[in-house]
């Protein structure tokens, strides 16, 4: 096993595909040498020997100890310079990098191989400032993660220092004083650990080596794995490589940027830059960056080269890229490449400019979005940014776009607990550390006083697709009293704030949001991604307006139209369905349901507008009766229905009782009720079809679908299709005219999958019902889930929630193999699914696969399941 890989200029043992053994970093640092761009040379530990590591109970074998041995005499031998050698001394930096992005979650150490020696050596070739601040930066990085000393004890010696001399920012101490600060960080270790710092170069890399492994294991790290789904990789990989130097002085510079804009997708360079400065000052925001365009100015031949490597690395890469690099005295050095997380709009955006730039072709490019950039695009902005504008109290930088409206907390675990009792809370904090993905993750949206556009915070909620307003300077946050300081305005936890993520601007009270508007770039693309895609993207829509959005969202029909909703589109219409709840007679349930047909029927007819041309499919009523009865005080309910209905109350009362289930979501629902009340069926398909037939009349294309729910048997089903079939002809002769309509079922219970070859033969269409689905397939009730699934998750026992994304192993098997029975009982028999699976990508990918002929999903998943679906026809 080969587990030492070296790279320089124009040689490389790794390359860009290699990630998963060298990490992303490595594989890429390995790339950009052997195109022949600048990088310091160095080498990577592979992950594999990390977790070799691992199973060695923490330590470094004597194989790897050789190999990395080897890979530095190259790097010794190439420079010059040898690690430890004062005359000429190397100083290296050990990174970690895993196959897949975790920023900022595991550890760096920077200008390794110093120590009292060396740093003479190095004071007298590079001036005696610079070396010793590297020396106390290295003091305070190595102590802080190798040694486990508080970065603040090192916080305090300077900040005491630096207030004896009467200055404020770190470079106004002069060589002297930093030589001081030496000897005082040195005695923290001490102090500490009651050990002194370890000054031997090659004791210091192998103690960082173990550090960087120990990282990959560390709460944060495995919190961040845990919260992104990130499993099956071997550990980190280890990055050692020379230390070329931003904080040389004027002429040197250490900057981040981005080939085109991460946020809007704009084709222009888009970065901050630090003069005299080391890498970690520009994420860590402790310094404001400048533009990266003022670098054209300051150094122009650096800046040059690097709009040059710029398009080199997107030409090859195919893609938008995050570049991180360094000048040493005007010369350009290479420190990272890796593709660019971007927002949704930028996703879109980039992918379009790209195929029209002949840089990439449409395949490519539907591969490049991902399904949860199109969430982004689809996530809610304000309803009317104008109408806040006297509220806005204060401005940021726009670091995530979309808007978010919450409750303040102060602290990632309050995010996190609050978030747990269902509230919606904004994160406020000084400035992010990676400690606080959990309460990031839990908020709606983030605002930091401290930052850039690639500080801590940006980064991660840009890659959440969450909004985040940083770096705004104004604010004051004390998380210790829980007070936010704006101008004049104090604000305290649970107050409510909204923050504008595409404009940076934070605003007072609780704004009304809206629903996010579709770009023209996003209809190019999806017109290329819809041109490779084999299943059908339908809509669960319950009312015109939702079909409508539906509509405008690419569906190609609604696959499920849950009639029950509509019952609560008015008070009116609520009373009515009650009092055909609360009928004890036929008679009596007859009269309201002829009361209820009208609203149906309006409904029906609005929908079959809106989709005009297009199949609607409509379910019979489904849920528990009790389900329309007020929630609250029972008496009152009693005295309102006692009101509502004209019955006595102890008829209300025993109506109440006789509605009460102990497990209705396996009880009186789905064609039970229309097998039960006939009427009830009877009344929904009469104005399903006689809204078909009048759309129909007035030029409008109907294609009506009646869906019978939750059946297990084929009797079920036989039963209700008699009635619909006699039904219709009645309509028919009624209303003079007739109209094409299907009668199919869902398939929801495992019985029904299980009997499917028998149902086919009395059904036009399945559409799989895989809430109820999983729900009975698990166990697990639909609506209780929530108190175990977090642990089930935590704990390794299921990797996700079945009710988001579909289990294909257990209820997907149950899909296949209906979908099987079904269609050899009935050759071409019309299969789709419309439960919340409809919408989630890998489960999209799994029913374009087994042959499905649609998915349905809520309007605003539609345009996902599209692209879902593209991606799986790739
Ligand atoms: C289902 O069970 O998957 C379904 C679509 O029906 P409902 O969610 O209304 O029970
Ligand atoms: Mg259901």
């Amino acid at each position: 096993m080969k587990r030492v890989f070296a790279f320089g200029k124009g040689r490389s043992e790794g390359n860009k595909d290699m990630k998963a053994l060298l990490g992303g970093k490595g594989a890429n640092l390995a790339e950009m040498a052997s195109i022949g761009l600048s990088v310091p040379p160095g080498f990577t530990i592979s992950t594999e020997a990390c977790q070799e590591y691992q199973q060695l109970g923490k330590n470094l074998s004597d194989q790897l100890w050789g190999e990395v041995m080897m890979g530095l005499k190259i790097v010794e031998k190439d420079m010059g310079a040898s690690l430890g050698d004062p005359f000429n001394p190397l100083l290296v930096s050990v990174r970690s990098g895993a196959a897949v992005s975790m920023p900022g979650m595991m550890d760096t150490v920077l200008n390794l191989g110093l120590n009292d020696q060396v740093v003479r050596g190095l004071a007298a070739k590079s001036g005696e400032r610079f070396a010793y601040d590297s020396y106390r930066r290295f003091l305070d990085m190595f102590g802080d993660v190798v040694m486990g000393i508080s970065h603040s004890l090192f916080e305090e010696k300077l900040e005491k220092l630096k207030h004896l001399r009467g200055v404020k920012l770190d470079t106004e101490l002069t060589a002297s004083d930093l030589k001081e600060l030496v000897e005082s960080y040195k005695s923290v270790y001490v102090e500490a650990n009651g050990e002194k710092f370890p000054s031997d170069p090659k004791k210091q890399l192998e103690l960082a080596i173990k550090a960087v492994f120990d990282s990959w294991d560390c709460p944060r790290a495995i919190k961040y794995r845990t919260i992104n789904h990130i499993t099956g990789l071997m550990g980190t990989a280890v990055n050692i490589q020379t230390m070329v130097f931003g904080n040389m002085g004027d002429t040197s510079g250490t900057g981040v940027l981005f080939t085109r804009n991460p946020s809007t997708g704009e084709n222009k360079l888009y970065g901050e830059f630090l003069i005299n400065a080391q890498g970690e000052d520009v994420v860590a925001g402790i310094r404001t960056p400048l533009d990266i365009v003022a670098m054209k100015n300051s150094m122009p031949g650096a800046y040059q080269e690097l709009v040059e490597n710029c398009h080199i690395l997107e030409r090859h890469y195919k893609d938008m890229m995050d570049i991180e690099f360094t000048v040493q005295d005007k010369r350009l050095w290479m420190l990272q490449c890796r593709i660019g997380k971007r927002t949704g709009k930028s996703a879109v955006k980039i992918a379009v400019d790209m195929v029209n730039e002949d840089l990439v072709d449409k395949v490519t490019v539907i591969k490049m979005v991902e399904p949860r950039h199109l969430d982004q695009l689809l996530h809610p902005q304000f309803e009317d940014p104008s109408a806040y504008k006297e509220k806005v109290l204060t401005k940021g930088l726009p670091a995530s776009p979309g808007a978010a409206v919450g409750q303040i907390v102060f602290k990632a675990e309050d995010a996190e607990s609050w978030n747990a009792q269902g509230k919606t809370v904004i994160l406020v904090r000084t400035e992010t550390s990676p400690e606080d993905v959990g309460g990031m993750h839990a908020a709606t949206g983030i605002l930091t006083a401290r930052g850039g556009m690639t500080s801590h915070a940006a980064v991660v909620a840009r890659g959440w697709g969450k909004c985040c307003v940083a770096g705004c300077f104004d604010i004051r946050v004390n998380d210790v009293d829980k007070v936010l300081v704006i101008g004049k305005t104090t604000m305290h936890e649970g107050e409510w704030i909204s923050l504008n993520g595409t404009t940076g601007e934070v605003i007072f009270g609780k704004q009304a949001l809206a629903p996010p508007s579709l770009s023209d770039d996003l209809e190019t693309f999806m017109s290329w991604a819809d041109k490779k895609r084999k299943i059908k993207v339908m809509a669960n829509a319950d009312s015109p307006a939702d079909a409508i959005a539906a509509r405008n969202n690419g569906a190609e029909g609604i696959g499920l139209c849950r009639t029950e909703h509509m019952f609560f589109a008015s008070d009116e219409r609520i009373k009515t369905m009650r009092k055909m709840i609360m009928s004890v007679t036929q008679e009596q349930r007859q009269a309201a349901l002829n009361q209820l047909l009208p609203f149906q029927k309006s409904d029906f007819e609005g929908i079959f507008q809106a989709m005009d041309g297009l199949p609607v499919t409509i379910r019979l009523l489904d849920p528990p009766l009790h389900e329309f009865l007020p929630e609250g005080d029972i008496d009152q309910i009693v005295k309102d229905l006692t009101a509502e209905t004209g019955l006595t109350s102890d008829e209300v009362y025993s109506k109440i009782e006789n509605l009460s289930e102990v497990n209705p979501m396996m009880g009186f629902r789905g064609c039970r009720l229309g097998i039960s009340y006939p009427e009830l069926t009877e009344m929904q398909a009469r104005a399903i079809l006689q809204a078909a037939i009048s759309t129909r009349n007035r030029g409008f294309t109907v294609l009506p679908e009646i869906m019978v729910p939750l059946i297990g048997t084929p009797q079920e089903l036989e039963n209700q299709v008699s009635l619909i079939r006699s039904v219709a002809k009645r309509v028919f002769t009624e209303m003079g005219s007739s109209v094409n309509y299907k009668v199919g079922t869902m398939i929801e219970t495992p019985r029904a999958a299980l009997v499917a070859d028998k149902i086919a033969k009395l059904s036009d269409f399945f559409s799989y019902g895989t809430n109820d689905l999983t729900q009975m397939t698990f166990g697990y009730s639909r609506d209780d889930v929530g108190k175990f699934i977090p642990t089930y998750l935590s704990k390794g026992i299921l990797q996700n929630d079945p009710f988001e994304v579909l289990d294909q192993e257990g209820v997907g098997q149950l899909v296949k193999m209906a979908t099987e029975r079904g269609r050899k009982s009935k050759p071409g028999l019309k299969i789709g699914i419309c439960g919340e699976h409809g919408g989630e990508p890998s489960s999209v990918a799994f029913f374009a696969q087994i042959g499905l002929d649609y998915v349905s999903c809520s309007p605003f998943r539609v345009p996902i399941a599209r692209l879902a679906a593209a991606q799986a026809a790739l």
